[in-house]
């Protein structure tokens, strides 16, 4: 069986969280404080706050913001349904914008006509971590006076050229940028989330909301030479990341450059291989982006159905998975109205399956994947071949 994903974990990952287990201290302590400061380092941040997941972190970075009751946030429909979901929790509304079929990002034109007088925030996703037009949003964001924050859950590793020069995302390039470490992304900490920003005033409360509103943390607390009382001064949230997650993190940080150069070896071999399928049709990279290849998403030839397209496959061993399943599709946002239509993001659900892509993906593994799926391809598109 060749599967969809497959994180890269090992012994370094394995000791560290044993040494957690022994230390007696197990979460958000010194190995959280650590995993942050790395982080941050990493992507050029000066804060990073680490939280209990990716939709955890959208949610305090929309509350930063002053996203609440009663205002709109622009957000792609063709993402995970996390990022909308993440909007409704602040009391809020999704103004869902069709995607660009190429990228699969959000389309900046439809952005800029879907401002109205209620938007607060523009929440774009660096979609299977292919950066979005950052420059073009962040320009649209600063002339309407709203906030710009990334949803860059897929997107560890991912660059974008700003100025002639390659900048990692999250440095970060909007207001705050969120990232996620569940198994399904580039590096996991089983489940995980990180908050940057370059404001020290919304890392503070990032600090506080994690931990239940508590003015003093635990560390400080525990090291504190005299007796000291905390106050709850906010609402406060549980979304702690534990010390066991972030010394696997810390470990995971170590491989990232490493894993992301055998992704982009392998997105290269698939577009390579691809191209020669009849009407298949491959991603594409933007001039100004290298991304992580998070997934990779092939656009099927027209008239081949997608469902029997991924059951061949399967009872071939070869595990696939269709498009990003759009949010206004789900019960949850049925309701939602739709402003500019949705084609693109439709299509892209309907019309794309993602391939197995991995760092251990051997390359018979993935000469299997191109010839079985070509093989589908082939026998529809050209039968008398
Ligand atoms: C995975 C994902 C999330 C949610 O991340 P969790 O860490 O599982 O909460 C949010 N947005 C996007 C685009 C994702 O791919």
């Amino acid at each position: 069986m060749i599967p969809i994903a497959k994180p890269v974990l090992g012994d370094a990952e394995a000791d560290a969280a044993c040494e957690v287990v022994l230390s007696g201290w197990l979460t958000q302590g010194p190995q959280v404080a650590a995993f942050e400061q790395a982080f941050a380092a990493a992507t050029g941040a000066a804060h990073a706050c680490a939280v209990s997941n990716c939709t955890t972190a959208l949610h305090l970075a929309l509350l930063a913001v002053g996203v609440g009751a009663g205002d709109e946030v622009i957000v792609p429909s063709h993402s995970f349904v996390a990022t909308a979901n993440a909007v409704r929790y602040c009391g809020a509304e999704p103004v869902f914008v069709d995607i660009e079929p190429d990228s699969f990002n959000l389309d900046p034109d439809l952005v800029a006509d879907s401002i109205g007088p209620r938007t607060r925030a523009i929440l774009c996703v660096h979609q299977m971590g292919m950066p979005c037009d950052l420059p073009r949003l962040g320009a649209l964001a600063r002339e309407r006076g709203i906030a710009l924050i990334e949803d860059a859950a897929c997107a560890a590793g991912s660059e974008i050229q700003i100025g002639g020069d390659w900048q990692r995302i999250g440095r970060p390039h909007g207001d705050i940028a969120c990232f996620s470490f569940h198994p399904r992304k580039v590096i996991t900490t089983g489940d995980g989330g990180m908050i940057v920003t370059n404001n020290p005033d919304w890392d503070q409360r990032f600090r506080l909301w994690r931990q239940h509103g508590m003015s003093i943390s635990d560390v400080a607390r525990h090291g504190a030479p005299e007796v000291v009382f905390e106050s709850y001064p906010v609402l406060g949230y549980n979304y702690r990341m534990t010390d066991v997650q972030a010394a696997i993190g810390r470990k995971q940080l170590e491989r990232l450059a490493e894993i992301v150069r055998q992704r982009r070896a392998l997105a290269a071999a698939y577009h390579r291989m691809l191209a020669e399928v009849p009407g298949l049709v491959v991603p594409t990279e933007p001039a100004w982006a290298r991304s992580n290849w998070q997934s990779y998403c092939v656009r099927l030839p027209d008239g081949l159905d997608q469902r029997e397209v991924m059951q061949t496959l399967l009872d071939q061993g070869i595990a696939t998975r269709r498009g990003i399943v759009c949010a206004h599709r789900e019960a949850p946002y049925a309701q939602t109205p739709q402003r500019l239509g949705l084609t693109e993001s439709e299509r892209a659900q309907d019309r794309c399956i993602l391939l197995p892509l991995y760092a251990q993906l051997e390359a018979s593994d993935q000469q299997r994947v191109v010839e079985a799926l070509a093989a589908v391809c082939k026998r529809e598109v050209l039968p008398w071949i």
